[in-house]
């Protein structure tokens, strides 16, 4: 075979296989190698605002796609070949994109305000959020300019401003990101620094800055981490210092961490700048199932009276999300969790059409079943209105799958 050729077949499977798991288990130790090719699934296109989730979790051994959004008619119909579409913000989406598959993306997304980077604006008495104005294909740096949502377009003395304050936080993150890939055990950073970075970088730059996102996240992993430690030394019989609080609060932080990171994830997708401290109720987001599936092992470790209703609430809310992506074997213990904490049974054998109905709940669908075109909601792409926010408070991989 011509070496060229095998370049072709290489890249084929790298552009456009899809992650095969068929009925396998995907979490734990076993994680799916496999890989598939479709003829007509390698055509749906990629999107940082998709509109589509599949799985391949299937009875007849092919792709099965959902809307995972109203979707408009004559609107092209996308999914993500990015995991981390709402941590990452344009510049490095299409970085990461050009890497992995190739192309610059100029998705509705890139091409509009840049969420994940949103700061609050420095000017006095301005409560809009300036985000960086970047050109479509742009891949290294924008062109420095900044424009507020209510006030218009910063000048250079605003935009050194943001910029040293989104580099001091930055400078904070980033020590404490590598501490959690390079410590073990007990030498993991403390939980409370994660959560100073979190809740300053909140105040500093925005709800729903990139660093906001990461920080919350980083926090659970932290707490995770503390909790299974102390589990292992109780265990072993050896007395254990809690720094960090008891296992149960442990747990308990972890999960509540996990959801305002999902809470963020939301407000971004949804193009408000509240981040988890708004109180409306978005759509939920396809990408953070895997993120609510582990808050939902956590909440396994507490009692039911020890588990926060709302991050149960979020739990739920996911399910139609979680059995895309894990099929309803790998289920059974989130759904054994939410019966202990309700009280009450869920039922295992679902019809089709309440599938669908519970799926359409989940998604906050308007009406109709499954199949049936949902009917576009329109949300318009709003500066000053969203950025004002509704109270005080505001003021403020894989490839494809
Ligand atoms: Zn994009
Ligand atoms: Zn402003
Ligand atoms: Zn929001």
């Amino acid at each position: 075979m011509e070496a060229e050729h095998i370049h072709k077949l290489l890249m084929i499977r790298e552009m456009n296989g899809h992650q095969y798991t068929g009925h396998e288990t995907v979490y734990g130790d076993k994680k799916s190698e496999k890989a598939a090719l479709f003829s007509r699934g390698s055509k749906v296109a990629h999107s940082c605002r998709p509109n589509l989730a599949y799985t391949s979790k299937t009875r007849h051994g092919g792709l099965e796609y959902r809307a995972c959004r109203p979707i408009a008619p004559g609107e092209m119909i996308t999914f993500s070949y990015d995991d981390e579409l709402w941590t990452k913000n344009t510049l490095e989406r299409r970085a990461h994109l050009l890497e992995t598959k190739n192309f610059i993306c100029n998705c509705p997304r890139c091409q509009g305000l840049d969420d994940t980077s949103a700061v609050r604006c420095p000017r006095d008495a301005c409560v809009g959020f300036a985000r960086p104005d970047i050109s479509p294909g742009n891949l290294e740096s924008t062109s420095g300019r900044w424009v507020c949502g209510a006030c218009g377009p910063l000048d250079a003395e605003a935009v050194a401003v943001l910029c040293k304050h989104e580099r001091s936080m930055l400078m904070r993150l980033l020590p404490l990101k590598a501490a959690a890939y390079e410590s073990t055990g007990n030498d993991v950073a403390s939980p409370s620094a994660v959560r100073a970075v979190a809740e300053g970088a909140s105040k500093l730059l925005s709800p729903v800055h990139w660093i906001v996102s990461i920080s919350y996240e980083l926090l659970s992993t932290f707490c995770v981490h503390h909790a299974t430690a102390a589990k292992r030394a109780k265990a072993r019989g050896v007395p254990v210092p809690a720094p960090h609080g008891s296992e149960a609060e442990l747990h308990s932080d972890a999960a509540e961490a996990a959801a305002r990171h999902v809470r963020i994830c939301e407000c971004i997708a949804a193009q408000c700048c509240g981040g988890g401290e708004c109180e409306r109720e978005h759509t939920t987001v396809h990408e953070c199932a895997k993120a609510v599936f582990v808050l939902a092992h956590e909440l396994r470790q507490l009692k039911p009276r020890q588990r926060s209703a709302p991050v149960v609430a979020l739990v739920e809310r996911y399910l139609p999300h979680i059995e895309i992506l894990y099929g309803k074997g790998d289920m059974a213990d989130v759904l054994k969790m939410l019966e202990e904490t309700s009280g009450k049974p869920k039922p295992d054998a679902r019809s089709e059409a309440e599938m669908a109905a519970d799926w359409l709940g989940g998604m906050n669908l308007v009406g109709g079943p499954a199949r049936a075109a949902p009917q576009a909601v329109v949300t318009p792409r709003s500066n000053s209105s969203e950025d004002r926010g509704s109270g005080a408070k505001k003021k403020g991989k894989n490839g494809k799958r």
